[in-house]
Order: C-alpha cells, then structure tokens, then sequence
C-alpha cells in the first residue's frame, strides 16, 4: 500500500470512529444477546454484549445455575459492567450474592427504589415462612444485614438504583428501562426495549409454554391487572413487532401477548369454577398440556385462587 492510499485507509478509520461517536446506535449494531435457560422454575437470564463489554439481565435461584451463568460470562473476557435485576422474586435475584463477590466490579442495579425494596422484602418473606415445598428457603447469604446479623447482605448499599430509564452498555447500545406497571406478577416489575435489537424483554409480564407464576399475594385483583398490563404492552409496541423475550420460557413474537391473555382468562374461569383443587390442576393441564411448571407454578397458583 502506498503512502497516499495508507493515508486515506487512515482517513476513512477515522472517519468510521467519528461517525460512531456521532451516531452511536450505528455502531452498536452488533448488540447481541444470549438466553441462559435456567432449569429450576424455567427462569431465564440473558447477556447482553456489544463486543466490549456486557450486562446480565436476571441471575438465576439455584446457587449451581448462577454459579454455570458467571463461568459462561467469564469465558466471554469482556468486563461485566451491571447486574439488571428485573423484579424481586428469588428466582431472578438469587444470584446476586453469587455475581456480587465473582464480580466485584459489577454493579447490582435495579430500575427503581421500589424495586429494590421488593427484593428486600421479598427476601425476608423467603426466609420467614415464604418456603413451600417446591421452592427451597432463602440462600442464607441473602439475609439482610442487621444488629442480629451484621454478616447478612446490605441492600441498600449493594443494590444500586439507576439515575434514568436507560442503561447503556461501554461501548454502545442502550437498554430502555419501563416501570411504570401497577401491581401483577409482581408489585413493581421492569420491562427492557432494545431498539439494537429490536427486542422487548417482558421479564415476568411474559410466560411463553410455562404455567403462569399465580401463588403468594398475587390477587385476583392483581391478574386483571395483567391482563390489562398485557394488552397496553402489546398495543404500546405493535408497530414495532419486536422479538418477544419472556421472564420464563421460549423467546416468541408478538402473538404471545393473545396467548398470554387467553391463558388468564382460563386460569381465571377455571379457578372459580372448580369444585376443588384437584379438578382446576386436572382442567388447566388439559387445557394446556404441554406447558411446563405444573408442580410448581402451577399447583401453588390453583392452591392460592382454589380454597
Ligand atoms: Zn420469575
């Protein structure tokens, strides 16, 4: 190469480097992102890269399945830069304890104070009671730090509350954070948009071929409400028609908000039918065979709406 044509070859990379300092979304095109499938409750995680660095989404329940989700983020060599926790149940951010001490350069966010404080109490439930026989006791490093317990995990200061509604990756590519949800699944629960990867990830709004999570506090009331969280979702990103990533089960497209919305309504019709426990399980497998977390999901959902 001559010295004229080196010139211009150093011209035009630099060019490239402005206009990716200019337009930064057209350089984070490569904005990718790897589901880790959890076996236990059929919770996902995923890791978000751009090639420079990395964010996880959610860190699993069993100590051993977030402990194999830290060794595929370490295999990567790129720094992880956040730990997104999308709502405060035990099988999202058990985890964290884990990825805290692995990770000490990582921090553990979440996209609102309340959020946070779910995931607080959320923990002292667990530890208190909350247990069934499905789901096993709180992970006895997550007890929150005290008098009693000086020890136990710090809250408030380990968890940090994002300043905004985005997260952006080092790098490029940015995580456009929705809480504004009333009470469902859970009290508060954080949805991500990536306009990279034209991509919505509904955290636990989203159920794709497992049984919907309907034990603990979760009202009546609370399941219209995500009927009709359901639907201004889907209208609210039609005309975008994202891929659709749910909290638990496989990644889907648009259609998952009509399937989502006929499951409540069967869930609904037939919890208040039935005569007895037994008769709603038997109905809701019949109805939806191939759906997984019966004995979990859906035994100690039909226990809290059958009495
Ligand atoms: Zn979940």
């Amino acid at each position: 190469m001559g010295p004229l044509r080196s010139l211009q070859a150093l011209l035009g990379a630099s060019l490239l480097v402005l206009a990716c300092g200019a337009i930064q979304s057209a350089c984070a095109q490569d904005l990718q992102v790897e589901i880790y499938k959890g076996g236990f409750a059929t919770v996902n995680s995923f890791i978000f890269s751009n090639g420079k660095s990395l964010v996880v989404m959610d860190v699993q329940r069993k100590t051993h399945e977030s402990q194999k989700l830290a060794d595929i983020i370490r295999a990567k060599n790129l720094p992880l830069t956040h730990i997104l926790i999308s709502h405060g149940h035990t099988d999202h951010f058990t985890g964290m304890d884990l990825f805290h001490k692995e990770f000490p350069d990582a921090q553990i966010v979440v996209a609102s104070d309340a959020i946070r404080r779910d995931i607080k109490n959320y923990a002292i439930y667990m530890d208190s009671g909350g247990e069934t026989g499905a789901e096993p006791a709180l992970e006895p490093a997550l007890r929150p730090r005290s008098a009693e317990n000086p020890d136990g995990f710090d809250y408030e200061n380990t968890i940090h509350v994002l300043p905004g509604n985005t997260l952006t990756l080092d790098g490029g590519g940015t995580l456009e954070l929705t809480t504004d949800y009333e009470p469902a699944e859970a009290p508060h629960m954080t949805t991500v948009y990536s306009r990279d990867l034209n991509s919505l990830f509904l955290a636990d709004f989203g159920y794709n071929k497992v049984h919907f999570w309907m034990g603990d506090d979760i009202s009546r009331e609370r399941i219209a409400t995500w009927r009709e969280e359901l639907a201004k979702i889907k209208s609210r990103y039609a005309a975008l028609n994202p891929k659709v990533y749910p909290g638990h089960g496989d990644p889907a497209d648009m259609t998952l908000f009509d399937t989502m919305i006929r499951y409540i309504d069967d869930f609904t019709r037939v919890t208040s039918e039935a005569k007895s426990r037994e008769e709603a399980m038997q109905k809701m497998m019949a109805l939806y065979p191939d759906y997984g977390q019966a004995d979990f999901f859906l035994k100690y959902s039909v226990e809290n709406h059958v009495k």
